[in-house]
């Protein structure tokens, strides 16, 4: 690789890993520095070689590939850091986005770093981040949750846990599962929750519609196009001041309730009994029964 590549970075013989963000849909997404760099280093280790093959041919670039992907990559990580600590630079990309967000990476890099190897990250397209920008939903603070997981049973019990979270919740979800995730978000974060759903960013069919949880998994429901790409869903957090409301006297006619009552017959009675508003006693009362208070 060039010496000028990174001028001042270089301090040992060792060569350098670049972590290089690559689009996610629209090509114009791709920098001039990824390009760069994934032209002058030595080797390029992509998660799927025949996939980038067709982004790096778009941008001309000929760089020697490599694939490491999550079934090979612990085992290819040793060979790796050799060829770094050898004087070679690599760069790592992954299909699409930001490499180790909900991609592999997580190894080559911890082990470049415990190597004590200069690791540099070349940012561009992250689809959570993206969404995030243009949700309209609190960005100051926010989670990253990636992946659900894939079975119902332990989709639902980690919405639970997630029930009373102020901060924007941000999930990726694959088309398989979009419809029944939203159903479940929407009985379990409530149905007048604020969501926003992103679909398919920076392609053609991008889509970026806000909503109720309700009024969002009614609109994927009724048409079967809105089911179909990638997706990213955003959840507004527990407001700070609701959070706050459900005092000691609502939690005790709760409880009374929950004993005898399903949660959402008991949040009703409980709305109604307080005056608070049956949503929050509804995520509440989940909290409760899920062990979190
Ligand atoms: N590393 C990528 C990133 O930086 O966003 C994410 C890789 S993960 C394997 C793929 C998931 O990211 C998709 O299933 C979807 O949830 C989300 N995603 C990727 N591209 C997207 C797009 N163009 N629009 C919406 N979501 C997208």
């Amino acid at each position: 690789m060039r010496e000028s590549i990174e001028s001042g970075k270089s301090v040992s013989n060792a060569g350098t890993l670049y972590v290089v963000a690559t689009p996610i849909g629209n090509l114009e997404d791709m920098t001039p520095r990824a390009v760069r760099v994934l032209s002058e280093v030595d080797l390029i280790a992509a998660e799927d070689t025949r996939h980038s093959g067709k982004l790096l041919k778009h941008f001309g670039i000929d760089t020697k590939t490599e694939a490491i992907h999550e079934h090979n990559e612990r085992s290819q990580v040793p060979r790796l850091i050799e060829i770094l600590k050898a004087g070679k630079s690599i760069a790592f990309i992954t299909d699409a986005g930001t490499p180790l967000v909900s991609d592999p990476g997580f190894h080559l890099v911890r082990s470049a770093r415990q190597a004590g190897l200069t690791v540099i990250p070349v940012p561009g397209a992250c689809a959570a981040i993206a969404a995030l920008s243009a949700a309209g939903l609190p960005s100051d603070r926010f989670v990253f949750e990636g992946f659900p997981p894939p079975k119902s049973a332990a989709r639902r019990a980690a919405y639970e846990k997630l029930c009373e979270e102020s901060r924007t919740l941000i999930f990726y979800e694959s088309p398989h599962r979009i419809l029944e995730s939203l159903k479940e978000m929407t009985e379990i974060f409530g149905p007048e929750r604020e969501a926003v759903l992103a679909r398919e960013l920076t392609k053609q069919f991008e889509t970026v519609r806000n909503g109720t949880l309700t009024e969002l998994s009614e609109w994927v429901n009724r048409d079967p196009h809105q089911q179909l790409g990638e997706f990213v869903i955003l959840i507004h957090g527990v407001p700070r001041v609701e959070r706050e409301a459900v005092d000691g006297e609502a939690e005790r006619v709760l409880k009374i309730l929950l004993d005898e009552l399903p949660v959402s017959q008991a949040a009703a009675l409980a709305a109604r009994i307080t005056g608070l508003k049956k949503n929050r006693l509804y995520e509440y009362a989940l909290s409760l029964k899920g062990g979190g208070k």
